[in-house]
């Protein structure tokens, strides 16, 4: 019955079962989980480790990491690799279907007197975002869960940081995450055994460093899911999964399959060492090891499905390969198919004729979306001209960032924004692209031949970039609902966005401005492009990817949609484990959370499922 598909793991093969529509609608299982991203990788891990049988559904086409394009260069593909409408981030990222756009499948963005521009990411693969995504993996820190607590602003979390840090150890331990401990407020530590070495400065790094301490703030080692080390496979499994011998020996055996980084490849690329986190690679091989996964791809949920107990039988889906609707059915329906697009499927799911959308009395359902504030800025840096060729190689990503230095400043009200935002920067010289040194003209006055080489070479690693993330506090006007007319290609109507940025988020991003502009000028640089300010500083919602919300967890059944478990307020049988239910989003990139967040849902569910309430 099951089609197998093999993937490499480091030098040995691995077999993913995948069903088939028709067997997956004839089966019952204990529970299914919708998307196989961060969230649904992580908490179909968790459960399948614990025995329970478990259906993914997946929206896109399968994949594996043997299909990253890990060295392939620029000049070799179509356009020197440049970004198209059909790859948004370059010919050789590993999103291979989704982006910006998902033919047939649109949104729509409101019109609406105060809307503001508003972008929706949507990965349609195996795996989802978490193929390409930055691996930036930040621990949300004790304040980060308890916002309206400290400032009267947003919303706080039901749970607090202790309910989640023994999660963020086991997500850190397994998944494999570099970054040290600094004892910073608000940063929080990780106990010892969860992260691994961090790599070593470039020398662009340290002279940020040397700057930003002169203005008194600090730069320290990144966090990133990338192994710099094998991972501890003797030791971590039993704090994994205590008491587990059947899971233990799992792990520890699909930990010595993970090779280390190499240093040298683009990570956004996908990575078929195994080297950094992709659910396909970290999460579902040793999931399918226990023989309790199904994996259905191409199938497209569109609602939740009820029982006339007022539980949740299972779900409806299209399977993309026929256009046929089908249903699969088990005891507890998981939902993880991004935030949004979970929200969707609630909203779009109607028992008994209700016009509001499974799970909606409180009407919170599609409220409060947030995406991370964003705003960049770059420089050139005369001292890192003509730097004599030296080894600058390391994870494809940050070595280093900021983290939010400013709780004084903003409790003494010397800063006209509330909430922070962390620093993240990049400089040195890297496979050089097809727009490498554009723009050139602006240090060379224009030159051409052999004198342009040489300008090349002069300038070549003497840039640096700086992007600002911070937090966004929840506002009412930024929601989304269900489109009266507009249905996609598989008949299932479609969600319309209403965004808006407030002052606190516009505020923060000219402060990010000023802040770039005085590191690149203390490093003795020059900004560039122009410095921007107001409204122009900020990024478009949802364009930095981070999407979270519109189905907040709380204590207060009037005023959340899911408890404190992600499960929903209604429906016993029902849960939520994306970004969906985060009441606020720190500026610490959303994912690390999400697993962890994940796996503590996915405790809780086998919990109960044990003393049999669910
Ligand atoms: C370019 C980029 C860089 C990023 N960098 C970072 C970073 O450095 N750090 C960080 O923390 N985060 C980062 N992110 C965000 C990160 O990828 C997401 O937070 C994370 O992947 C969310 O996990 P998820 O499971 O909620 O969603 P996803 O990973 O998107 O997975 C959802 C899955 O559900 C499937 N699905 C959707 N709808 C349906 C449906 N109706 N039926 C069945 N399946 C469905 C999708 O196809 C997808 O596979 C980045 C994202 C991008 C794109
Ligand atoms: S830099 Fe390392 S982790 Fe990233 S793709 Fe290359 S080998 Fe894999």
């Amino acid at each position: 019955m099951h089609a197998e598909t093999r993937i490499r793991g480091s030098g040995e093969f691995l077999t993913m079962p995948f069903i088939d529509a028709k067997t997956a609608a004839h089966k019952h299982y204990d529970v299914i989980v919708v998307g196989s991203g961060a969230g649904g990788g992580q908490i179909a891990y968790t459960l399948t480790m614990e025995g329970v049988r478990v259906l993914m559904l997946e929206a896109g086409r399968t994949y594996s990491a043997t299909e990253a394009a890990m060295f392939q260069t620029p000049d070799v593909a179509p356009l020197r690799g440049i970004s198209t409408p059909d790859k948004n981030f370059g010919f050789y990222d590993a999103t291979v279907d989704g982006g910006w756009q998902v033919p047939g499948e649109p949104y729509i963005v409101g019109t609406d007197a105060g809307d503001t521009n508003f972008s929706w990411w949507r990965a349609r693969m195996l795996g989802g975002r978490t193929n390409h995504w930055g691996r930036i993996s930040l621990r949300n820190g004790i304040y980060d869960f308890k916002p309206h607590s400290r400032d009267g602003l947003g919303i706080d979390w039901p749970i607090s940081y202790e309910d989640m840090a023994r999660y963020y150890d086991k997500v850190e331990m397994l998944v494999g995450v570099y970054g040290a401990n600094d004892g910073l407020e608000n940063t929080p530590n990780s106990p010892e055994g969860c992260l691994l070495t961090p790599p070593k400065p470039i020398v662009s790094d340290l002279l940020v460093q040397k700057h930003t301490a002169r203005l008194g703030f600090p730069t320290i080692a990144g966090h990133r899911a990338v192994l710099t080390e094998a991972l501890d496979w003797k030791r971590s499994p039993a704090k994994l999964h205590p008491g587990n011998v059947t899971a233990q020996k799992i792990i520890a055996r699909d930990m010595q399959r993970r090779a280390p980084c190499f240093w040298a490849t683009p990570c956004g690329n996908g990575c078929a060492i195994r080297a950094n986190y992709q659910s396909t690679t970290v999460h579902l091989p040793p999931a399918l090891d226990t023989g309790k996964l199904d994996i259905l791809t191409d199938a497209m949920v569109a609602e939740v499905r009820m029982h006339k107990s007022g539980l949740a039988s299972g779900v409806r889906f299209v399977d993309r390969k026929t256009g046929k609707s089908m249903e699969a059915h088990a005891r507890v329906v998981v939902l993880a198919a991004s935030a949004f697009e979970s929200v969707r499927i609630l909203l779009n799911s109607h028992p008994n004729g209700s016009r509001e959308g499974l799970a909606n009395s409180s009407g919170r359902l599609g409220r409060y979306l947030m995406d991370t504030v964003g705003s960049s800025l770059g420089g050139q840096v005369p001292l890192l001209e003509n730097l004599p060729p030296h080894n600058e190689e390391g994870a494809s990503g940050g070595h280093m960032y900021v983290p939010w230095w400013g709780y004084k400043d903003q409790a003494a009200g010397k800063l006209d924004f509330p909430r922070g935002y962390h620093i993240e920067f990049g400089g040195g010289r890297r496979m050089p692209d097809f727009d490498s040194m554009e723009g050139i003209e602006w240090l060379t006055g224009g030159s051409y031949g052999t004198k342009l080489k040489e300008d090349a070479r002069r300038y070549y690693g003497s840039f640096v970039g700086f992007a600002g993330r911070g937090e966004m506090i929840p506002n009412e006007k930024s929601y989304c609902e269900i489109d009266p007319t507009v249905k996609d290609k598989w008949g299932i109507p479609v969600l319309r966005f209403h965004w808006q940025w407030s002052d606190h988020e516009t505020r923060q991003a000219e402060h990010m401005q000023k802040t770039f502009a005085d590191i690149i000028e203390s490093m003795g640089g020059r900004v560039w492009p122009r410095h921007r300010a107001g409204g122009k500083a900020i990024s478009d919602g949802g364009s930095i990817i981070h999407e979270v919300g519109g189905a907040i967890m709380g204590d207060d059944p009037h005023k959340s949609v899911v408890n404190k478990w992600c499960q929903t307020w209604e429906v016993n049988n029902l849960f939520l484990a994306d970004g969906a239910p985060f009441p606020s989003n720190a500026d610490k990139n959303p994912t690390l959370t999400i697993m962890a967040n994940a796996w503590r849902v996915g405790d809780h569910i086998v919990d109960r499922m044990r003393k049999k309430e669910l």
